[in-house]
This record gives structure tokens, sequence and C-alpha cells, in this order.
């Protein structure tokens, strides 16, 4: 096993450079080494560190990120359909094509950690100088000719994840959507309601580049969380309780308001992730008493080679313009710790960061 450079998690709110991030000798058969050329911190990444990893211990000490863009350096004997030198996007999440899961439809729910590391514990994330993925085929995408860096790595989470969770919520055309929460997968969420077909789109979030973004990508109704009714506001705007939710965010408080103006058979869809160990809980009237045929879905991020394509096709064919999530760029692995401070930091400014590879 090598000893690599990457960024860890230390303990709550702390984040240090570390020079002992394992990675094998050799990638396994199907599996590839990818040289970073684009990491983008996630609030996710920023949750597990603002909890001190509290709900996945072991992940304290090992390397962050899922969300990369880079150069493949190395292949195992049975990769087909790269080589080294090709310029990918890393699924974030790591779906075992080869298990009962794929065949049951969830190869991306057979994990063993957050970070996949069911052939390799001790892997971690991306935020490393070299990083390892298995099943290299299916798990990769080329970075199509016309679309940038900063736009390939808005795809294996911010896209994957929010379009993923459109496509469950499973709207008919007209159809009103509620985005509660408007940060980068809010947004991407919205973008993705519009292109699904929805009629009404209320983008509900409390910072104005949000707003502007959720303007641009469509949203017919900007919401601020903080007027006291604004809940009521959207049913009346909308001439009745919405026909689907989509969860981007919050405590787990913001479960039962989405529910609470969600129509009778209709479907929340959670893209949040709850690491801080505390309860949900849910008041039954808003959920209909338990009998109002309101669905709640927690949907994880899709992977996968075909549906980081389908995304990428999205950008190359300019419907989606994920450039627009981003608002600091870094260069340098020595910055991901700053980075990562903006999400600790509440940084209002904040929509989605990127850090090139480089150190110009
Ligand atoms: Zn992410």
């Amino acid at each position: 096993m090598r000893k690599m450079k990457g960024v860890v998690i230390t303990g709550k709110n702390t984040l240090a450079i570390s020079d002992q991030c394992p990675i094998p000798e050799e990638p396994c058969p199907t599996g590839a080494f990818i040289r970073p050329l684009i990491w983008s911190p996630c609030t996710s990444d920023a949750h597990l560190c603002a909890t001190g990893c509290a709900s996945l211990p072991y992940l304290i000490g090992k390397a962050v990120g899922h969300e990369m863009c880079g150069e493949i350096t190395k292949v195992g004997a049975e990769v087909h359909d790269f080589k080294v030198g090709d310029r990918v996007i890393v699924c974030s999440v790591m779906p075992m094509w080869r298990s009962l899961e794929a065949q049951d439809g969830m190869a991306k729910q057979r994990q063993d950690n957050l970070y996949g590391g069911v052939d390799f514990p001790d892997r971690g994330g991306s935020f490393v100088e070299e990083s390892y993925i298995r099943d290299a085929d299916m798990n990769l995408a080329p970075i199509p000719q016309g679309i940038t860096l900063e736009q390939a790595v808005m795809v294996p989470d911010m896209m994957c994840t929010a379009f993923e969770g459109v496509r469950q919520l499973g709207i008919e055309f007209g159809a009103s959507v509620a985005v509660l929460g408007i940060g980068p997968v809010g947004l991407m969420a919205v973008r993705a309601a519009v292109l699904h077909g929805a009629g009404n789109v209320f983008a509900i979030g409390s910072r104005k580049p949000c707003f502007t973004v959720a303007k641009e990508y469509g949203a017919t109704h900007t919401v601020d969380y903080h007027a006291p009714d604004y809940l009521e506001d959207i049913v009346e705007a909308n001439g009745g309780l919405v026909d689907g939710v989509i969860l981007c965010g919050g405590s787990g408080k913001e479960l039962g308001k989405g529910l609470s103006i969600l129509k009778k058979g209709g479907t929340l869809v959670n893209l949040s992730a709850y690491f801080s160990g505390a309860p949900i809980e849910i008041d039954p009237s808003v959920w209909g008493f338990g009998y109002g045929d309101k669905t709640i879905k927690g949907v994880g991020c899709r992977g996968g080679r075909l549906w980081m394509s389908r995304m990428a096709q999205l950008i190359v064919t300019g419907r989606v313009q994920p450039e627009k999530l981003i608002t600091h760029r870094y260069h340098g692995m020595d910055k991901i710790p700053e980075a990562m401070g903006l999400f600790l930091n509440h940084d209002r400014n904040l929509i989605k960061p990127v850090i090139y590879n480089d150190s110009i």
C-alpha cells in the first residue's frame, strides 16, 4: 500500500492535509487510478465535518470528498473502454453493477460506506492526489468535447442527485413542484423540474444569489422562508396544495413543512442527508394522519456511466448550465480546507466552490 496526500476530517469542524492516505499498489482488474483535475466540496462533506462524523465515526482520518473529475493514470487488465490519459467524470457513489441489488434496480444502494470502500475499506473520498475506483467501465464517464472541467464536476452529485430526485417524483406535465432548500442540489432540482415539464415551480430559500439562479433556471416563484406565512403563501399562489415536493436541506423539521403543502396522493422526495443522529419527528396531521397516500421517498444519488453521460448531454445541448452554481474558484489541494470553510462558516454568498488541482 502506498501513502499519498489528501484532505481528511480530523474532528468536529476540523480538517487537515494528510500524507497518510492509502492507495493500493495496483488497481483491481476492473479498477482504475485517476489523477484529479478538479474537485468540488459538497454540503454533505461539510455536514460530516460539522458533526465530527457523529453518525459515521469510521470516516475520521480518512480522505473526504466525492465530487471530482480527472485523468486516468492506470487501468486494470479487465478495463475495456478507458485508457491512460482519458479525461473522465468520476461517479460520486460507487454502485455495484454485479450484485443482487443491481438486479433489483438498486445498484447504487450496495455500498458498505459513504465512499464505497467495499474492496478497499480505507479508501476514503476523492480529495486525494490519486484516486481509486473499481468497475471503471461502469463508474466513469468520458468528459464530452465542448464542456469545461467545472461544468463536468457538477455532474457526479449536483446533477446526478437532483435529476434522480425529480425523476422519482414522477410528476405530470404542468404539475406544481415546491423545492424546499435551494442550495446547489435544490437549484439543480428546480432546473430538473422545469425540464420535466412542471408548471409552477416554487424555489424556497433565503439567499439572494440562490434566488437569482433559481429564476434563471426557470422557477416561477421565489419564496423567502423567513416570511411568516410562506407556506400559506405558496398554497395560495398555487391555487391549492402542490403535486410534488423536493426537500434539499434543513434539519428534519422541514420534512413536516414539506408534507404540509403537499396534496393528498402526492410525493415528497427527500434529497437531504441527516448525519447528526437527531430523530426526525412529523406531526401526523400533515401526513394525512398516515392514510393520505402521501409518499415520502428518501432518494440517493444515482451513479453509473449511463446516467452521468446523460447528465453530460444536458450540458452539451445547452439545456443545463451548471456553471451558474459556481461562486468560488480556487487552485491547489491546499485550498480545499478554505473552500470547505465557506460551508462551515455559512457564507451567504456561497453556492458551490471548485478547486482546480494546480497551483496557479
Ligand atoms: Zn456531493
